[in-house]
């Protein structure tokens, strides 16, 4: 075992608690990745890392040490933040990547969420030592993983992260909030997606966003999200082993998402892809 992928929150846009999103979840995006000594990678801060930080400072055995992800700070991405536990104990220190959108840095982004005017207890406030650290498409180290960083195709600067030990060992590629299909002003080049399929390749785990269905793209193109048939068809093209349709549409109720997964796996059938597909779903561990 190199390491492990746990699903905190897999709901896009808006959590969803209820007894029709209770088997896939109503939490927004965490994804807990962690080491076999314990190394933690968390991506994204979504409604999701509110039961994560719970257990970590339960099972906690000395201070909690966390390393923090965003993909960019859309809402449902940093939403959780304010009440993740460890950052209210001394000793604790919590670090948070993530990219500047436009000219605001995303410093002043955390600021912004945790203002007096829309949370009691300010980012300067807090108990656990925290450091922000700003980063851009490109490669760097957090924890015990090396981290490839690449811009998606998603309205303000969203990165897509692919990681690996620094140790060596299996690779996964967690990329939410991009739009596959044409539609869109986006900043990416023209060969945005062979690069994008270089930048998958060989990796054993892809999560992937899968909001819609081909009818509900319709009517969201340009809103920065894809269906399930491209999150396959980009699999299958880059050659992944396992992937994982991730931020499910709020107005998707599990049954509806059964029948969405049930449809992507014919799919990767039918065109002979190597890919096992399943769905995010709160509570679910993956081995790599
Ligand atoms: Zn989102
Ligand atoms: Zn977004």
């Amino acid at each position: 075992m190199f390491f492990t992928v746990t699903f905190w929150g897999t709901r896009g846009s808006i959590p969803t608690p209820g007894a029709h999103t209770a088997r896939y979840g109503g939490n927004t995006p965490c994804v807990a990745v962690e080491g076999p000594a314990g190394q933690l990678v968390i991506l994204d801060a979504g409604t999701g890392i509110r039961a994560l930080g719970l257990e970590l400072v339960e099972r906690q055995n000395g201070a909690v040490k966390a390393e923090i992800l965003l993909s960019h700070a859309h809402w449902d991405h940093i939403q959780g933040l304010p009440h993740f536990k460890p950052f209210f104990a001394p000793g604790n220190a919590v670090r948070i990547w993530g990219s500047r959108q436009g000219t605001t840095s995303l410093e002043a982004i955390l600021r912004q969420q945790m203002d007096p005017a829309v949370f009691p207890v300010p980012l300067d406030a807090l108990s656990a030592s925290l450091t922000v650290q700003q980063v851009e498409a490109g490669e760097f180290t957090v924890g015990a993983f090396r981290v490839r960083a690449t811009r998606l195709r998603h309205p303000g600067t969203t990165l897509g992260y692919r990681l690996t030990p620094t140790a060596g060992g299996p690779s996964m590629a967690y990329v939410t909030d991009n739009e596959l299909g044409p539609g869109g002003h986006y900043d990416t080049p023209a060969t945005w997606r062979k690069d994008f399929l270089a930048f998958l390749s060989t990796t054993d785990l892809q999560i992937h966003d899968a909001m819609y269905t081909p009818q509900e793209l319709l009517v969201h193109r340009g809103w920065g999200h894809s269906t399930f048939e491209e999150a396959v068809a980009l699999a299958g093209d880059a050659g992944v082993k396992r992937l994982v349709l991730f931020h499910h549409e709020p107005e998707h109720g599990d049954e509806a998402i059964d029948a969405l997964v049930a449809a992507a796996r014919r799919q990767a059938r039918t065109k002979g892809l190597p890919a096992e597909v399943v769905a995010a779903q709160e509570g679910m561990t993956l081995t790599l």
